[in-house]
């Protein structure tokens, strides 16, 4: 069978596949810097980004010499035996973001649930809460991932429905809200996980100087501050890590996605050394964390973020599209939001969802995806130039000044 067209590739997903994703029937095949191409040849703009997964744009040429150059070289050691990446890694990482300690492990659920264990073990051994008593505080719609324990806590209805019983210690509290935070802290309190801006959520942004009462309160009352900087970090909003915005520093910070460029899953727990320094041999791990390869490539994958002037573009063509957004005047558009290259429209719920806009953007050679019902992400590569931005923009002007099933 020729496997050359767009409904074939569909159609062999269909049948043996999952349906555990509803893409957008786009069949991709090569992707260079800001760009993507179908199968059918056509060429888009990605402003998705993979979640920020490439933030370095797509098969960034640094990158992909680093992985073939350590491909040809050593991939896999466990870590059982030492690797002569791992250090230099450790070394980088560290001194990038101001960090005592690194962990490595691959997805970024797996830094979550690293970051979950740590805090317990802190709570029983430093702060002294009795065993098995340990509370975890997070927010109500919080992202962070799939597995079992994260689904647990979430608050969103098809990531938990019909997968219980869940892992006990969680509570939730609104996002934002300091006086619900400062209520919910009982003396079993280990941590507070949170999100600098919530992504999956649909881009929200906290009430300015939230995150300075959060880290004040978490300091007062002994909790640990785990900040879940898997999207928003490296370079996504406009600053490394988007606890730059609000001059804060996390105990314990998560990064992930870009932390590779978009060649192979990559993610670390960051923290200072006295919370890290509870764990001791045999008590986490991961065969893959910390592999020669992995190491390899996320550390060319941090030199290009930081020697391509990559996060200084975030913030400038953030802010420019930003404008260009609120500029159009959509009569569509409830709200533009965001910081940096993380931006969303929220449309009204009379434009009648999100999804056929971003059908009617793809027609326009631009690919976003909608989150919830009503609201478009927007987050190009870290690169996009100001010219590349007007594409994005003209698209967006085609298609909110008529009905999407004509654009
Ligand atoms: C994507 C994401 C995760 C999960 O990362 P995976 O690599 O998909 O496991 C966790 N937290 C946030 C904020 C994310 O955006």
């Amino acid at each position: 069978m020729a496997r050359d067209n767009t409904a074939d590739f569909i159609a062999l997903e269909t049948q043996y596949g999952a349906a555990n994703y509803r893409p957008l029937d786009v069949v991709l095949t090569r992707g260079e810097g800001v760009h993507v191409w179908d199968v059918e040849g056509r060429r888009y703009i990605d402003c998705l980004s993979a979640y920020s997964a490439v933030n370095q744009g797509h098969c960034h040429p640094k990158i992909l010499a680093a992985l073939t150059r350590q491909a040809q070289q050593l991939t896999l050691t466990s870590r059982a035996f030492r690797n002569d990446q791992l250090g230099a890694f450790y070394e980088e990482l560290c001194a990038l973001t101001h960090s005592h300690k690194a962990l490595p492990m691959n997805s970024g659920a797996e830094a979550v649930e690293t970051a979950l264990k740590v805090a317990r073990k802190w709570g029983y051994t430093v702060k002294g809460v009795p065993q098995d008593q340990a509370e975890i505080i997070v927010c109500r719609d919080n992202f962070h991932g799939r597995t079992l324990t994260i689904v647990g806590f979430s608050t969103d209805p098809a990531a938990r429905r019909d997968f219980g019983p869940f892992t006990p210690g969680f509570r939730i509290v609104p996002f934002g809200d300091i006086k619900a935070l400062e209520a919910a802290i009982t003396p079993f309190t280990v941590a507070f996980l949170v999100e600098p801006i919530q992504g999956e959520a649909g881009v929200i942004l906290p009430p300015p100087g939230y995150f300075k009462a959060v880290r004040a309160l978490c300091s007062t009352r002994n909790v640990i501050l785990i900040l879940d900087e898997i999207q928003t970090g490296l370079g996504r909003t406009g600053k490394l890590l988007a606890e730059e915005h609000e001059a804060i520093e996390a105990d314990l910070t998560l990064i992930g996605k870009a932390l590779s460029g978009g060649f192979y899953p990559v993610s670390a727990v960051l923290s200072n050394a006295e919370v890290m320094d509870v764990l001791h041999p045999g008590e986490h791990g991961s065969t893959f964390g910390g592999n020669p390869l992995a190491c390899a490539v996320a550390r060319a994958a941090l030199k290009v973020l930081i020697e391509e002037g990559m996060i200084e573009n975030a913030m400038r063509m953030g802010s420019y599209l930003k404008t260009g957004f609120e500029a159009l005047h959509s009569p569509l558009f409830k709200e533009v939001r965001g910081r940096g290259l993380m931006l969303a429209v929220e449309l009204l719920p009379e434009a009648g969802g999100a999804r056929g806009y971003c059908e009617a953007l793809q027609r326009r050679g631009i690919l976003c995806k909608e989150t919830h019902e009503h609201t478009i992400r927007i987050a190009p590569p870290l690169i996009i130039t100001k010219s590349e931005v007007d594409e994005v923009l003209d698209a967006f002007v085609a298609v909110f000044s008529r009905d999407p099933v004509s654009a």
